[in-house]
């Protein structure tokens, strides 16, 4: 077809899976096993459903603009809310990275950032983790358009330590630094009180793992008020209207119970823990999670072999045929009975 030169052609994104049928462990996309706290369910059966003929209120004239402030201690003007943190983060590569320079990332890394790199045309170089997964904070001090990394990193779970962090956004003045912060939650030290003294740092979080929201579609990211500003102008001229009525009231509810969202973190770091015991048992390495996953590889069973065996017994983990993580699972952390579960099936599998 001849229209399709003028195409712009893609390579989207691949989810994990979201099998429907009733009782599969669901160990591959790092959701949260808890239910989001009380009070969220208590706004769901209070929203007014009337008011959904309007449009709703613009994120930062809300009541969860202001928690999120109240909550992390800044101004609103340092807050932007989108529709997940792949919103906050699809706008923040449009806003921040327009230089001809490349990019610059893990190899090993969240597969989404050279999806965004590919589809708004920007060059990016790919910087290779050392033998344990670390990032090398030098790699990242030479000339780039901006930088981007999870920390911890996923899918492997690394936490790079804030004197790392700060060494690589003093190193970069004249770029925009993301660190992308979706587990910092479960152990990690954010970067966040860096942001007054950095003006080029950008902490992007969420609330789909560590408050448990992933249906809900929320993320936000906190810099100084000139990145904030940038990030606005460009997205009221994509689509102003972002964050819907019901994500606006749900999620104000899950930022101010602070004492649900410590107590599911700290429920999830223990069965983490445990989980490190019962995968060594099985003969499994890994290097130490701070995260709500654990990036784990068999002695001598290929990860193919046990991802397939699992997936028999309705055990869902991740699992990617690409270079340098190909014998690697990545496992969510459940709940404590979802994880007796895969202890069970791993005896199976790997004795
Ligand atoms: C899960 C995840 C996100 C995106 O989460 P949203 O659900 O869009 O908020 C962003 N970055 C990393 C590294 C993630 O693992």
């Amino acid at each position: 077809m001849k229209w399709e030169e003028n195409v712009r052609k893609v390579v989207p994104y691949t989810p994990g899976e979201q099998p429907q049928k009733a009782g599969v462990i669901k160990l591959n996309t790092n959701e949260n096993p808890y239910a989001p706290a009380p009070g969220v369910a208590k706004a769901a059966a209070a929203l007014n459903v009337e008011k959904l003929r309007l449009y709703p209120a613009f994120p930062e004239k809300t009541e969860l603009m202001e928690a999120l402030a109240a909550h992390y201690q800044i101004g609103t003007d340092q807050i932007f809310i989108g529709v997940g943190s792949d919103d906050v983060l699809s706008i923040a590569f449009m806003t921040f990275f327009q230089s001809d320079k490349p990019v610059f990332f893990p190899d090993i890394t969240y597969s989404f950032y050279d999806v965004w790199a590919d589809v708004y045309g920007i060059p990016y170089e790919r910087k290779a983790l050392d033998a344990d997964f670390q990032i090398c904070p030098a790699d990242y001090c030479k000339p780039n358009g901006g930088v981007i990394f999870p920390n911890p990193n996923a899918p492997t779970g690394v936490l790079m330590p804030l004197e790392k962090v700060e060494e690589i956004v003093a190193a970069n003045r004249d770029v925009v630094v993301i660190v992308d912060e979706a587990y910092i939650d479960f152990g990690g030290t954010s970067a966040l009180p860096l942001i007054d003294k950095y003006d080029n740092l950008l902490v992007v979080q969420t609330f789909s793992k560590s408050r448990s929201m992933a249906g809900m579609r929320i993320g936000f990211c906190m810099g100084h008020p000139a990145l904030i500003r940038y990030l606005n102008d460009v997205k009221y001229s994509v689509n102003s209207y972002t964050l819907n009525t019901a994500a606006l009231a749900l999620g104000v509810e899950a930022v101010r119970d602070e004492a649900y969202f410590r107590e599911c973190c700290q429920k999830i770091i223990q069965t983490r823990e445990k989980a490190e015991e019962e995968l060594t048992k099985r003969g499994f390495i890994f290097p130490k999670s701070y995260a709500n996953f654990i990036f784990a590889s068999h002695k001598t069973i290929p990860a193919r072999e046990i991802f397939e065996r699992l997936k028999e017994n309705d055990i869902y983990v991740r699992w990617w045929n690409k270079e340098r993580i190909d014998n690697y699972l990545r496992i969510t952390i459940g709940t404590d009975e979802q994880m007796e579960a895969l202890y069970r099936a791993l005896y199976e599998i790997c004795g």
